[in-house]
């Protein structure tokens, strides 16, 4: 029996399977990964300037600018043959399936995994910048435009929903994804580095659990060395074939 076999296999045989996702799940969708050499967003772009507070907060209407551009993108992307598998088994299976992804994008939502724990954020939602102290407080719908849009009463920017460096991820996502590491049977780790934390370490907290580590990623990721098995291939051309059985 071939690796891609026997994981096809695992899958048929888990009951509890969950499949963590980063950014190489949506390249074949047309969307950049952050750290891929040619067309990765950091060979072009400084994130400490782009995906920070301090970045926002030194040039809010340049961070706006690419924030706007890439939502767009993200608006035009359809969900590729990765994300449909996904959302059929969970149709198929139901309850099988924990499936926890570090992407801002909504293709895993548009796919069918409504359930879809985001680490991240979403890049369609922003929220203000400044905590509101008022009473009632600042109202969205009433922003006055602009790059960001403010609060038309006390100048509160809007910014993006995603979580940027140096932030604390949202703790009942990472509740509810390091839960689903500890209990699953078998983890899928499709299209990320392994250089975000603490994302990263669901694998080995999945591993050190019990479960079996599977990795699918065209390139060498660092954290490899926790899996069970590296599946070298991307997530369009693996994930129907595996998720199949
Ligand atoms: P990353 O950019 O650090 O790494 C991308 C990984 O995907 C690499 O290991 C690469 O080899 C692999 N890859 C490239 N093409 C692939 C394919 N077709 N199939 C499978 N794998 C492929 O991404 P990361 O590990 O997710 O971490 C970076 C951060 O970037 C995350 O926090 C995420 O929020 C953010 N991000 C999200 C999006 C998105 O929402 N689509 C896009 C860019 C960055």
């Amino acid at each position: 029996m071939g690796d891609t076999q026997r994981v096809t296999a695992a899958i048929a045989a888990s009951a509890r399977l969950c499949v963590l996702t980063g950014a190489g799940m949506s390249a074949e969708s047309g969307i950049p990964t952050f750290r891929d050499a040619m067309s990765g967003l950091w060979s072009r772009f400084d994130p400490a300037e782009l995906a920070s507070e301090a970045g926002f907060r030194a040039d809010p209407a340049r961070v706006w600018d690419w924030y706007a551009e890439r939502r767009a993108g993200v608006r035009l992307a359809q969900p590729n043959a990765g994300h449909r598998a996904l959302g059929e088994f969970a149709r198929r299976r139901p309850g099988v399936l924990t499936l926890v992804t570090q992407n801002v994008d909504d293709l895993h939502q548009r796919a069918g995994n409504t359930g879809a724990i985001q680490l991240h954020g979403d890049i369609q939602r922003d929220h203000w910048l400044e905590p509101c102290t008022r009473q009632p407080g600042c109202d969205a719908a009433a922003a006055a435009p602009g790059r960001p849009p403010r609060c038309a009463d006390c100048g509160n920017r809007v910014r993006p929903g995603v979580v940027w460096f140096g932030e604390q991820l949202p703790p009942a996502s990472l509740l509810a994804a390091e839960h689903a590491a500890a209990a699953c049977e078998l983890m899928l780790v499709v299209g990320t580095s392994g250089a975000v934390w603490p994302a990263a370490g669901l694998a080995s907290q999945a591993r050190r659990a019990g479960a079996q580590v599977v990795i699918l990623n065209p390139a060498l990721s660092e954290i490899d060395a926790e899996a069970d098995l590296v599946l070298r291939g991307t997530a369009a051309e693996l994930l129907p074939r595996l998720l199949a059985g």
